[in-house]
């Protein structure tokens, strides 16, 4: 292969060299189909000058492939064994490319900024599965210069990242995506394209960051009438969101105020709709 991707037996060889057993803690499943790659790649449209973040690099099958794409890639790896074996790999499969790349052996779910003086512009990767919403909104929050996403996913959760109101599906990871921008699905994946094969499905998320909602409340504010309406998803809002307002009744105004039925779900609510309810004071004032 031209560029050096990595294949089944390549991946089987390094992880047997680096003494790598994939865990499923920490959701390791690794590409060994350099179409996938290619694919995701693809489907990323990245330009030449974009600093791609990459969350959970593993042994490095989308590294190798986003690194002729991108300005920089910074490849963030809480695996101590993974994040330090990367930089050869690199070194022995792309030589001319590796100055691109930047290896941050951290948790994603806990980092407040990147090295180096690059913003990244987009992030792309192959997450971790248990941790793959809370690694996108944090990332979302913390890396302001973000404006683009192509993840792959567990296939149900690519269909939570995108739902619209009015469904079963649609819940925290919709509502809290739409804050940011706009998510859409980018195609299927199978489970035959890892090693080891998972016993879920995959699919590809793209999004683009947007402007979030008028309201005047705060994003921590808003979230959390977001996740105090879905706690108990099939109570009406006004019971739902009786903790969150000290009654039932405060709720009914928070509600009212807003121009929301306070009978109604909170699967029937948009995210500009609970940027609304979320400027309620208890005081009255707004
Ligand atoms: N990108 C590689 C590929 O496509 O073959 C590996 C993908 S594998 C699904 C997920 C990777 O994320 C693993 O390498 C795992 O060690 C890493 N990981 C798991 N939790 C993480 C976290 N909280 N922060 C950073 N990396 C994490």
């Amino acid at each position: 292969d031209r560029q050096g991707l990595l294949g089944p037996a390549d991946v089987r060889e390094l992880a047997g060299r680096l003494g790598i057993r994939p865990t499923k803690t920490l959701g390791q499943n690794f590409v060994i189909d350099a179409n996938t790659v290619r694919r995701i790649v693809r489907t990323a449209e990245l330009s030449p000058d974009d600093v791609v973040v990459e969350v959970g690099p593993g042994l490095g099958s989308l590294t190798l492939a986003l690194l002729p794409e991108a300005r920089r890639v910074v490849a963030v790896e809480i695996d101590p064994a993974l994040a330090a074996a990367l930089p050869a790999t690199v070194a022995a499969r792309e030589p001319e490319l590796a100055g691109r790349l930047d290896v941050v052996r951290d948790d994603a779910l806990r980092i407040g900024g990147l090295p180096g003086g690059d913003e990244p512009t987009a992030l792309v990767a192959n997450l971790p599965y248990n941790v793959a919403v809370p690694v996108v909104l944090h990332l979302l929050a913390t890396l302001p210069s973000l404006r683009r996403a192509l993840v792959m996913v567990q296939a149900e959760v690519a269909d939570r990242m995108v739902a619209s109101p009015g469904g079963r599906i649609y819940g925290v990871p919709s509502v809290k995506l739409a804050w940011y921008g706009t998510a859409r699905r980018a195609g299927p994946v199978g489970r035959g394209v890892f090693w080891p094969v998972p016993n879920v499905d995959s699919g590809l998320v793209a999004f683009t960051r947007g402007e979030p909602p008028e309201t005047t409340a705060t994003r921590e504010e808003v979230f959390a009438v977001i996740d105090a309406a879905f706690a108990q998803r099939r109570k009406t809002l006004r019971a739902a969101l009786a903790g969150w307002a000290g009654s039932a009744a405060g709720a009914e105004r928070a509600l009212r105020s807003a121009d929301v039925d306070p009978q109604a779900r909170g699967e029937a609510l948009d995210v500009a709709a609970f940027a609304r309810v979320a400027q309620y004071r208890p005081g009255g004032a707004l």
